[in-house]
Order: C-alpha cells, then sequence, then structure tokens
C-alpha cells in the first residue's frame, strides 16, 4: 500500500492513548522515538495471551504450554520474516536494542576483542552502543575511537576509512539517530569494515519502526532493536546475527533452557537462539511484538515511512517558522526527528510550557551526550513523529512553541 492509500485518520483512531486530553488539551504526543504509543491489537493481544494461553513454555507436555510455546516459537518466524533473516533461529529475544548490544559485548566482544584492539564507535551513538564497548575496553585494554560527524550531524566517511586498519576489530554504528534523525550509510558502512576485516554492528533501534529494513541487504554482522518503539510492549526486543555466528559464541547468562545437559561434572549448551535466552522469557512481550509485527505489516513499511517522511517535512518547517528557533540535525537523509533549540529559552523551559498545551516533547541530552557535545550543546528539545501523527499536530507544535516565545520575550 502506498502512503496515499491509507486512512491515516482511521490508522490513528487504532491507538487508543492518543485519543485523551491531557491538562486540558488534546494530547499531541510527540515522543515516538522515546516510545511509541500501542494500536489496541497489540493490547489485546497481551490481554488474549494472559486470558487463554498464559503457560510457562519449551518445558511442559500440557496443552497451555504447548500453546504458549507455539505462540512464542511464531513470533521468531514472523520477526525473521519482517528484518528479512534466512532463518528464525538468527533472532535472539532480548529486552530491547540495550540487552542485545551488551549480549554482543559479553560474548563476541570478550572472545573477539584483545589489548591494543579499536572499537570505532559512531560520534551519533545512543550510549547504550557506547558504554558496552567503554565497559569492554575498559577490561581488556582495547580502545574506544569516535567516528566523527560534521555540523549537520552526518558521519565523515572520509575519516571513518582513514581510521579502519588492522587494529579495527569492530564498528558500532546507528542505522539512525535518535538524538538526530540522521539515517547512517550502514550499508556502506558495513562493507567498509568488512574491506579493512573488521565485524558491524548496527542498532537499529531507531529505524525498524519506520522503514523496511533488510538485514542481509545491509550486510552487517549484527543488528538489534527494541520492540516498544515499534507499537509493541516494553521488555523486549530482538539481537540479529547469522546463525554461524551465534553458533560460534558461548553463552553469556547461564539458567534454564540455555542448556544441552547438566551435571556436576560437565555442563553443555544448546544450540542458538536457546543458548541466549536463559530462564523464562517476556512471553505477553513476545506475544506483543508479533501482534505489533502484523499490524505494522498490514500497514506496509513503505507505507509507513512514506507518511512519516512527509510528516517530518510539516514538522520541520513548522518548527522553523517559529521565530528564535533553530533546527539542530539538517542531514539529507532524515527520518522522524525534529531536535531543535529556541534562542534564550533552555530546552527544558520549552518542553514544560508546550506540556502546558497538551504537547509532549522530549529534551535533553537524548542519552547522545558525545552528540550535544560535538554540536556544543547541552540540550535540544525534541519532537519525534510516528505515522500516526497528523499535520494538524504540527500547527499545535507550532503555537504551543509561539506560547513559549511569548512567555520569555517578557
Ligand atoms: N539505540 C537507539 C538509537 C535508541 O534510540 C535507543 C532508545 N532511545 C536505544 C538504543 C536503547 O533502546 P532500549 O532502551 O529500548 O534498550
Amino acid at each position: 500500500m502506498t502512503a496515499a492509500a491509507v486512512d491515516w485518520a482511521r490508522v490513528r483512531a487504532d491507538f487508543p492513548a492518543l485519543d485523551q486530553k491531557v491538562r486540558g488539551k488534546p494530547l499531541v504526543y510527540l515522543d515516538s522515538a522515546a516510545t511509541s504509543q500501542k494500536p489496541r491489537v497489540v493490547i489485546d493481544a497481551v490481554r488474549h495471551y494472559y486470558e487463554r494461553d498464559n503457560a510457562n513454555i519449551h518445558r511442559g507436555v500440557h496443552w497451555l504450554s504447548e500453546q504458549a510455546t507455539k505462540a512464542y516459537e511464531d513470533v521468531r518466524k514472523k520477526v525473521a520474516r519482517f528484518i528479512n533473516a534466512a532463518d528464525p533461529r538468527e533472532c535472539v529475544f532480548v529486552r530491547g536494542a540495550t540487552e542485545g548490544i551488551n549480549l554482543i559485548a559479553q560474548t563476541w566482544g570478550r572472545t573477539r576483542i584483545g589489548a591494543g584492539d579499536e572499537i570505532l564507535v559512531s560520534t551519533l551513538e545512543h550510549h547504550s552502543n557506547l558504554v558496552p564497548w567503554q565497559m569492554l575496553a575498559a577490561e581488556k585494554g582495547a580502545r574506544v575511537r569516535p567516528i566523527p560527524m560534521n555540523d549537520a550531524g552526518e558521519l565523515d566517511l572520509d575519516a571513518y576509512a582513514a581510521m579502519l586498519s588492522g587494529k579495527t576489530r569492530l564498528v558500532c554504528v546507528n542505522h539512525v539517530s535518535n538524538a538526530l534523525g540522521t539515517v547512517n550509510p550502514v550499508a556502506r558502512m558495513a562493507e567498509m569494515a568488512h574491506g579493512a576485516g573488521a565485524t558491524i554492528l548496527v542498532d537499529g533501534a531507531q529505524a525498524v519502526p519506520h522503514m523496511p529494513v533488510d538485514v542481509r541487504a545491509i550486510g552487517a554482522d549484527f543488528y538489534v532493536f527494541s520492540g516498544h518503539k515499534m507499537c509493541a510492549p516494553t521488555g523486549i526486543g530482538v539481537a540479529w546475527a547469522p546463525l554461524a555466528t551465534w553458533e560460534s559464541l558461548p553463552p553469556w547468562q547461564g539458567g534454564g533452557d540455555m542448556i544441552a545437559s547438566v551435571s556436576f561434572e560437565k555442563t553443555t549448551y544448546a544450540p542458538a537462539p536457546a543458548r541466549f535466552e536463559a530462564g523464562t522469557p517476556n512471553i505477553e512481550g513476545v506475544v506483543g511484538l508479533g501482534a505489533a509485527i502484523d499490524y505494522l505489516t498490514a500497514l506496509g513499511m513503505p507505507a509507513v515511512a512514506a507518511r512519516e517522511a512527509e510528516l517530518l517535512k510539516v514538522f520541520e518547517a513548522a518548527v522553523r517558522g517559529v521565530p528564535g528557533t533553530r533546527l539542530v540535525g539538517t542531514a539529507r537523509e532524515k527520518a522522524g526527528v525534529v531536535s531543535f533549540v529556541m534562542e534564550g529559552v533552555h530546552p527544558h523551559d520549552i518542553g514544560t510550557i508546550t506540556d502546558r498545551e497538551g504537547v509532549a516533547l522530549r529534551t535533553g541530552h537524548h542519552c547522545a551526550e558525545p552528540v550535544m557535545r560535538r554540536l556544543g550543546l547541552a540540550a535540544t528539545a525534541r519532537a519525534s513523529v510516528a505515522f500516526y501523527n497528523t499535520p494538524q499536530e504540527a500547527a499545535a507544535l507550532a503555537a504551543a512553541l509561539g506560547a513559549v516565545r511569548e512567555i520569555f520575550r517578557t
């Protein structure tokens, strides 16, 4: 379906949380990069799971356990189709992008990174794709080096090329920046990393919810994302890698479900993905993720991306139209994020005042302090859009920002 063929007003009505007033004003939710709202089908799927299918998975022979196990494993297949993985077993369920990256650091990283090795991390990274590597580097005597970016928020590929060397073990980059909305050329960066013999991890937390993602076309070695930013519940996400990679790695957490056999003399581990899913997992989260994938698939990710591209233009124009504002992050390729500052007004004040008008913005460093430092800012205000937002909400944002201006003019 194209964006024009979708009835977006009806789509919006699928999201109960959007249909409410806050502080007496209609809610204008512009914080989907932090977490998306959830359509009724996802909420219903979780409720149905608890009302009908609740049981622990993998271990039971009884009917309910079989139902729950089937539901859980069926979603793995849906995830694989959604990101074009070659095999569902390549998709490991984790708590979210953060846990996925930590899993990779603790398994791949601990066995493959040594003293003197280099980990190249883009300046645009969320702390979750920097701090685990700093922790690992400190343990191993490795070095984390930032891939620089320009003033628009685009990574400097020439500098990146020059940094790649025989010492480079790993490159870490997000597919889309949560702070600025930059869409990074991850396929090209993967090719360059591989040319230097390095591994590349792509953080897709802000990409999978907003555009078609094909992990094989990107060619990364690892790809992670979070369910809660793509209409699914919190506490569920996916770490993807080719099956051969997972099979070559040791487990990280020990416990039930991740073993083949256990004795005091010798314990052996289950194959992937179970090896990396110790303990009772977030079954309701997986069920909700499956419903979210069905929902997004029915809309069509190309239509979602096209709708959000239109909205991005409208929201950027709305912010630009308010005197004294400046967009932060003007990359040629952007998705869903309008970061901005207003002369003489602290971003936190912007967020507090717009909230009184019912407009939910995020303010601060967006868990990306190096981005802010590079741009000489302490913080920005950020409006992030999803397909369920409307052009009218851009007008509401502009009006709320106008109110901020009024207050600070006096
Ligand atoms: N990476 C990016 C680009 C993000 O935007 C976020 C969440 N803001 C994360 C990683 C971390 O995701 P989570 O908190 O769901 O683990």
